[in-house]
């Protein structure tokens, strides 16, 4: 039932039950008070024909009493009255029948009991009558004030007493119209009462109701809603408490929408279902890949369209039921044309207990099988091309230096011994061809040494790095010494799994870079290395050299690619850098360079420690 409705009930039995309890408590009150009114009328009515009863009763005149009893009811309305003497004896009734009888009852002894007038309420021959017992006094004059407050005796002296019976119709009619009246007047109160209940009501069930709204719409997942404050009251402090819950939702919370547009634009299969396998939802993916539309909601089940593949193996929710989790399980998908797909299957039970739901996501194995073929295809073909890359520069550089050195050498002969008899002129250009020759060699050789990382492949052995560095800064002995520079290197340097020849090649080139490009005094290089991660080693190699502008921190492991003229820094090809980084990444590594302009370099190597344990 409504709230408003339950409110409405409400106010109305409360309405109903306080105006039942008014309408009985005037009741009464009117008819006491119309009694009483009734019986003082009467006695009223009565002293004034005091002498005639006294007469009546002390003479026993039957005739003079019916005349007076008469003239009594004429007056005050009264449907029967009789002259009755203290024990009860009728003297005379406006019933003559009854005159001679005995009425000596409850009320009469009462009254002389008392003496003073006494009433009651009962019926008269179906009327409703208050029966009046009134006092006659004995003395013969007595002031009408007296025998208002005293009745008609006086201080014991009773002559008889005047009983009548007076209709109480008249109080009837006042008190009908009392209830009329307040009926009327309950009516009013009732249907201001329920308007401004209807107002209140609407007040207050408006923010309830757009409560309601705000809950409704968190519970699709819509965290972003706002609920509108109209009360300030304690309704009101929800709605403010909402809004700071949803928006906090909103925040940590991914909401519904968002949740399902991912499972929906997921290019793998997506199915969740109940704990029994029964369909709740499958993403489109899913619905392409199967044929199946899983429409209505549980109108499949995950046994009737999965099966294992491996003979006799359990059907998934059975593991599922077992582990919570399945990770990379062959199966076959039955797609509604029949077909026996191939399928790999990962699945989670997840959600509260009683309520639990399987999210299984499937992998298209058929074409997942086709990628992998084309892939490790297009990775046979990079190799072939590479190696004939490398085949081809070697084989180039190798016809290439034998004309070459042909050129060189006879050039120089010219040179040495034509010179005095050629023209200045001609004898320039002579020494520039031989220049040109053997800078051409030169990069040749680097560009042989290029091709020769990849060629040659040396055994991988646990090596040194101490001593490879070592090494490498043996064969620079005559470079540190004119440089006066010191190279640090580290005994604490690790034992690593290389090709150690192609390793020491490293070092070399980079500590020989680090003495080249350094034009202060006393060149300061320093090798370190540390742990990174479980599988990786970081080797540094740092300088107080010239550094490098930021913008050349790839630029410079280009082939050939230098920052300075040929003569600047002792000469190069722009081969040694290149060099480096392709034995790194043979050995499944990373180089890179942090430096400041002016302020030195540090080339970084990121290497694994044991290549036949890499995650
Ligand atoms: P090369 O030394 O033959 O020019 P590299 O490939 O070894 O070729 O180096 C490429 C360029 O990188 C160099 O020309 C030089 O400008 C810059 N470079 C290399 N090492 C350093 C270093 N330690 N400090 C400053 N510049 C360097």
């Amino acid at each position: 039932m409504k709230l408003y409705l339950k409110i409405l009930i409400f106010i109305l039995l409360l309405m109903g039950l306080a105006l039942w309890v008014n309408i009985y408590f005037s009741r009464v009150a009117v008819t006491e008070a119309m009694s009483a009114q009734i019986a003082d009328g009467a006695a009223s009515a009565a002293s004034d024909l005091t002498p005639a009863l006294q007469k009546v009763f002390s003479e026993r005149l039957e005739l003079e009493g019916i005349k007076t009893l008469h003239a009594f009811a004429q007056k005050t309305g009264a449907l029967y009255a009789a002259a009755v003497t203290a024990d009860g004896t009728v003297i005379a009734h406006t019933n003559v029948a009854l005159a001679g009888t005995n009425i000596s009852d409850a009320l009469m002894q009462r009254a002389a009991r008392g003496g003073a007038s006494v009433s009651r309420r009962t019926y008269h021959n179906g009327e409703e009558v208050v029966e009046a017992v009134i006092p006659v006094s004995a003395r013969k004059s007595a002031s009408g004030e007296d025998i208002l407050f005293e009745g008609l005796s006086d201080s014991g002296e009773t002559a008889g007493f005047l009983r009548a019976g007076l209709p109480l119709t008249p109080a009837r009619k006042a008190e009908k119209d009392i209830i009329f009246k307040l009926l009327i007047l309950a009516v009013a109160i009732a249907a201001t009462a329920l308007a401004l209940s209807a107002i209140f009501t609407r007040l207050i069930l408006s923010q309830v109701s757009f409560l309601r709204e705000g809950i409704r719409k968190v519970r699709d997942g819509d965290y972003n809603f706002s609920v509108p404050v109209v009360t300030h009251d304690e309704l009101g402090d929800v709605a403010v408490s909402f809004n700071k819950l949803s928006r906090g939702l909103s925040e940590t919370t991914v909401s519904k929408q968002y949740l399902d547009s991912i499972v929906e634009s997921m290019p793998d299969p997506l199915i969740i279902t109940d704990e029994r396998g029964t369909v709740i939802k499958a993403n489109k993916a899913a619905i392409d890949f199967s044929g199946y539309d899983f429409s209505p909601p549980g109108s499949l089940n995950l046994k009737d369209i999965l099966e294992p593949q491996a003979e006799g193996a359990a059907d998934p929710l059975s593991l599922l039921a077992w582990s919570g989790h399945i990770k990379e399980l062959d199966l076959w998908l039955l797609a509604k044309t029949g077909e026996r797909l191939p399928v790999m299957m990962s699945a989670a039970l997840t959600g509260p207990e009683g309520r639990r739901q399987v999210v299984a996501v499937l992998k298209d194995m058929a074409q997942h099988k086709e990628s992998e073929a084309r892939l490790a295809q297009y990775l046979k073909e990079v190799e072939m091309v590479n190696s004939e890359l490398d085949a081809f520069a070697h084989t180039v550089s190798h016809d290439l230096k034998e004309p070459l050195r042909g050129i060189e050498m006879f050039s120089s002969m010219l040179l040495t011994d034509y010179a005095p008899k050629m023209e200045p002129q001609a004898a320039d250009y002579l020494g520039r061809v031989v220049k040109a020759s053997s800078r051409m060699r030169r990069l040749i050789d680097d560009l042989l040494s290029y091709a020769r990382v990849s060629r040659v492949r040396n055994p991988y052995e646990s090596a040194s790095t101490a001593r490879l560095a070592a090494e490498a800064v043996a064969g620079l002995a005559a470079l540190i010494e004119e440089r006066k520079a010191e190279v640090k290197v580290p005994e604490t340097l690790p034992e690593i799994f290389c090709d150690p020849v192609k390793i020491r090649q490293v070092f070399h080139n980079l500590i020989s870079n680090a003495l080249k490009y350094n034009s202060t005094p006393a060149p300061l290089i320093e090798l370190a290395a540390e742990k990174f991660g479980e599988y990786y080693w970081k080797f540094s190699v740092k300088d107080n050299g010239i550094g490098i502008p930021a913008q050349y921190f790839e630029e410079i492991f280009k082939m050939f690619k230098r920052l300075h003229s040929r003569q600047e820094y002792g000469g190069g090809t722009g081969a040694g850098l290149a060099i480096v980084k392709k034995i790194v990444e043979e050995h499944s590594g990373k180089i890179w360079v942090e430096s400041v302009e002016g302020n030195g370099s540090v080339f970084y190597i990121l290497i694994p420690a044991d290549l036949r344990k890499q995650p």
